[in-house]
């Protein structure tokens, strides 16, 4: 099933935000990348309209993907602090249940990586996100 309607947008279940896809074509099972975290989303089809499933949610993957298209949409680097920073970011998702930010104390859904902060343009500001994790190029 295919459809090529330009108004469909697409929910992301870590950021909540609603996109349309690139080509503006959605098709079930297919994957997207959500350009307001890097969040790669198998889309589906629900009674609300089209949403999108984590991919290899929890996994190892999906946090190293995430972080990856994010810095690869927004033209940020990493430097030597990036698999300490993974690190704490499994250790997070051990001990809490999701991609936390590991220098935040509160684990609520807008420090999930990358923070609601970083989204909203730390990075461009202060020339780092709040870890140091993503770093503007
Ligand atoms: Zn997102």
């Amino acid at each position: 099933m295919s459809e090529n309607n330009p108004r469909i947008r697409i929910f992301c279940p870590v950021c909540s935000s609603r996109f349309i896809p690139e080509d503006g074509k959605v098709q079930e099972g297919s994957v997207v990348t959500c350009p307001v975290c890097g969040q790669m989303l198998e889309v589906e089809k629900t009674d609300d309209g089209w949403t999108g499933e984590r991919r290899d949610r929890l996994s190892d993957e999906e946090i190293r993907d995430r972080v990856g298209e994010f810095a690869r949409i927004r033209g940020y680097v990493f430097n030597e602090m990036k698999s300490e920073i993974i690190d704490g970011l499994l250790s997070k998702r051990d001990r809490f249940g999701d991609f936390y930010c590991p220098c935040r104390l509160e684990h609520v859904t807008e420090y999930q990586c990358p923070c609601k902060p970083t989204r909203a343009g730390d990075v461009e500001r202060l020339g780092r996100c709040h870890c140091g994790l993503f770093w503007k190029g």
